[in-house]
């Protein structure tokens, strides 16, 4: 007998090559125990997801959940388990002078699983713009974080904008690779300048810094540092990272996604990774909402299901190095699952710059499985629940 069983949905496994069978998912001891159609054995709880997708636990790979620290962290199980998402990647929220909340009172307490990238400026975004010059930068220090602080940290993070671009110009990121490099673990990379709207922008500099595994975010933002040139053309430089397996994300948070360059950068080939959210209390209720709704603007890009589950699952694992243990159902693993419902309509998804797209499908959290426990999500972040705009 199992402890689980999720009978009859729509299974989404990228990793195993299943998309949209017909399957049920038995859970033991907090272990996805078997995935097969019509599994006979009962289970101590059955929960009926016919009609409903049935995918591994979603990855943010690109998130702000310094709660109760910096003025715009969200909640960790409000846009983790409670949104469908069972691992939340926090996006540089600390740096090496304000990290140690994370450890001691932020990732223990989540019933998330919570991962991060320490920020290259010593209190992170704690102060924005948080590099005023090189004095705000300590390698040593980050690297010294890094180091202490496996696996909770997976990177460090910088974002490439802001005043100091003038000063230090590419050498933020230089230093922010070197920190990365010296802790053995990749670079997160912010484009899309919020500070100020013309001026050198250090996007076609940095990118050829960028190693295979290095993640760039913001991928589709609108604002100075984006991808496109004058003329819409994609950078060469974004096409040579892509090529060198660079992770490229498209996390959207307040201000940086933009349908327009989506659209044009789609077109010319650009072939985005993962589609996290950049989420912070302001977004969630302004602007990205969630990851759900994350994937439902993909969705009206064009993407299929089965596309932005994976942007959502195993390709964030793999940006991670986390393929063999996130990411999938396979039997062994943890019982991370997420429960999604396909929903009908006629659905209106914004960008950060003032364009709109409709879908005719919307995806949204039914139930999250964490390590086998069954959580249901929360109310939603719009004052109707969960799903977009109606168009
Ligand atoms: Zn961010």
């Amino acid at each position: 007998m199992y402890d689980l069983m999720l009978k009859g949905g729509r299974v989404f496994d990228a990793a195993q090559g299943i998309a949209g069978k017909r399957m049920d998912v038995a859970v033991s001891g907090g272990i996805i125990a078997k995935v097969a159609p019509d599994i006979a054995e009962s289970a101590a709880r059955v929960l009926d997801v016919s009609g409903k997708i049935v995918a591994p636990g979603l990855i943010d790979l690109h998130c702000h959940v310094y709660e109760g620290v910096n003025q715009t962290g969200v909640d960790p199980d409000l846009v983790g388990v409670r949104s469908g998402v069972t691992t939340v990647v926090d996006g540089g929220s600390a740096g090496f002078a304000n990290f140690g909340g994370f450890p001691a009172h932020v990732a223990p307490k989540a019933k998330t699983r919570v991962l991060c990238f320490v920020h290259i400026a010593r209190n992170g975004l704690s102060t924005m713009p948080e590099i005023g010059g090189r004095g705000d930068i300590d390698v040593e220090e980050t690297v010294k974080v890094v180091r202490a602080n496996k696996p909770l940290v997976q990177g460090v993070k910088v974002r490439a904008i802001g005043p100091a671009v003038p000063s230090l110009g590419v050498e933020m990121v230089k230093l922010a690779l070197q920190a990365a490099s010296q802790g053995g673990v990749r670079l997160m990379v912010h484009i899309g300048d919020l500070y100020i709207r013309e001026g050198p922008t250090l996007t076609q500099q940095l990118l050829p810094l960028l190693r295979k595994g290095d993640i760039l975010t913001h991928t589709f933002t609108g604002n100075l540092g984006r991808i496109v040139d004058a003329k819409d053309n994609v950078l060469p430089e974004l096409f040579a990272a892509q090529e060198r397996g660079v992770t490229l994300d498209t996390a959207m948070g307040r201000f940086n996604f933009s349908f327009e360059v989506a659209r044009r950068a789609l077109d010319q080939g650009v072939k985005p990774k993962t589609l996290a959210t950049d989420i912070t209390v302001p977004g969630r209720l302004n602007t990205v909402h969630s990851m759900t709704e994350m994937m439902t603007r993909f969705l009206a890009l064009g993407s299929t299901v089965a596309d932005v589950i994976a942007m959502a699952t195993a390709n964030p694992a793999a940006a991670l190095g986390m393929e063999a243990t996130l990411g999938s159902l396979a039997p062994g693993r943890v019982a991370d699952i997420t429960v999604l419902n396909e929903v009908s309509g006629k659905w209106r998804l914004r960008d950060t710059v003032g364009s709109s797209l409709t879908s005719d499908k919307a995806l949204a959290p039914a139930s999250t499985v964490r390590a086998g426990e069954v959580i249901m999500p929360d109310w939603g972040p719009h004052p109707w629940g969960w799903l977009p705009e109606q168009a």
